[in-house]
């Protein structure tokens, strides 16, 4: 059974029939405009008479842009609310303000950040984001630390993993990630100047790195993950902010490994250094790009180790914590490589390289796909950031 579906005309009366919600805006004065322009959901924005606005989002029982053709269970909301519940918990300005989770109708509710701009389009203007990848650093750390066995009881977090399990988001992402990309597969798809490059992905051992990185993020339960912490998961603020960047969009939390929410992030780095490189940004843009995962990793390492000291079992020594670094480093690199792949090969795409026109679309695949290339099979040898290959420099 699916929860019944909002439209623009049911959400004020949805809204007055919630309290709380009820209390954040004036129900009568609403005007809606549903704003999905996402994959998967409904995304409501509902603002009154005076200004004052709440997002809803709902999950649809299918994949959005494919369609009913496409069943995916609405149980996903949960798994966004689990992941908004750890965020309040260990660092609440690092989301949009969240109103809570309604289970029946299969609804979250939050801040509107219509005033902020999600990340990916930020940089595909060419816009400079001061802090946003420290701030993705800092929340990932915090999250990562916070549900782990070092701070919390490990029986605990055995049974918090189990209730995250979220099969069907996983199996998703193990799908379109790790597996298609290197497969003949009918979701796959790419301009033919690239066919070349693409098929060269399939030889030469990286697919089998490309499996142990896969076998990683299947079995390494060790933290709850944001899951899909890509740059269309993130918001940058237009002016002032309490903070420099805001997560969304947590509907593939699971327990899981910590380094892939930060390759997540590494991996459309690529993607934008590639766009900015054959659109010739200016040098002060392109330099900022070049130090971005440094930014975030340098943040993330800075957190976690500020955190270290308040774990619950000191068995876990000064140095498991260096190796756990070490590892979640080299993997967070494999997993970039793989994030940046995928959205160049396979199924649902990024728009920093699909709005090029086809002569930059060109290089610019190609560059993405050797970087990542480049950073899957050296992973273990990166020093740091400033090490990584990048693309077109
Ligand atoms: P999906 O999981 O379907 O991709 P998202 O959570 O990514 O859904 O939301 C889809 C789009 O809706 C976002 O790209 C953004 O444009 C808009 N959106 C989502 N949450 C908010 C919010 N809190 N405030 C303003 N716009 C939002
Ligand atoms: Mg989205």
């Amino acid at each position: 059974m699916s929860a019944q579906l909002l439209d623009v005309a049911s959400v004020p009366a949805y809204i007055a029939s919630q309290p709380h919600l009820a209390a954040l805006v004036d129900a009568s004065t609403l005007t809606v405009v549903e704003v999905g322009d996402g994959n998967l959901n409904l995304v409501f924005i509902a603002t009154d008479a005076g200004g004052a606005s709440l997002v809803l989002k709902q999950s649809l029982p299918y994949v959005r842009m494919v369609g009913e053709s496409w069943p995916l269970s609405q149980d996903r909301i949960i798994a966004e609310a689990r992941g908004f519940d750890a965020a309040v918990e260990f660092t609440p300005e690092s989301v949009p303000a969240y109103y809570g989770l309604d289970e029946p109708r299969r609804v979250i509710a939050m801040q509107d950040l219509s005033g902020w701009t999600v990340w990916r389009r930020a940089l595909n203007e060419g816009r400079i984001s001061p802090g946003a990848a420290a701030a993705i650093g800092r929340y990932v750390a915090r999250i990562g630390f916070g549900t782990s066995v070092f701070a919390r009881e490990p029986g605990h977090v055995k049974q918090a993993a189990a209730d995250a399990i979220n099969p069907e988001l996983r199996k998703i992402t193990e799908d379109l990630v790790f597996t298609q990309p290197y497969i003949d597969h009918p979701d796959n798809g790419w301009h033919p100047e690239i066919e070349a490059e693409v098929l060269a992905l399939r030889d030469g051992g990286l697919v089998d790195e490309v499996g142990v990185l896969k076998y990683h993020f299947t079995t390494h339960a060790e933290a709850l993950i944001h899951g899909d912490l890509h740059t269309g998961s993130v918001f940058v603020p237009d002016g002032e902010a309490d903070v420099a960047a805001k997560v969304f969009d947590i509907e593939f939390s699971f327990y899981g490994p910590v380094a892939f929410d930060l390759g997540a992030f590494f991996g459309n780095v690529i993607i934008a250094q590639a766009r900015a490189a054959v659109l010739d940004r200016p040098a002060e843009f392109r330099d900022w790009l070049d130090g971005l995962v440094g930014e975030a990793w340098e943040a993330f390492e800075a957190e976690f180790r500020a955190l270290w000291p308040t774990r619950t079992d000191t068995f876990y020594s000064d140095t498991v914590r260096d190796r756990w670094l070490r590892y979640t480093f080299t993997d967070a690199i494999g997993y970039g490589g793989a994030k940046a792949i995928r959205r160049i090969v396979g199924l649902a795409k990024a728009s920093d390289i699909e709005t090029l026109d086809r002569a930059d679309y060109t290089v610019a695949a190609t560059a993405v796909l050797r970087t990542a290339r480049a950073w899957i099979e050296g992973r273990e040898t990166f020093a740091t950031a400033a090490d990584l290959p990048r693309p077109l420099r």
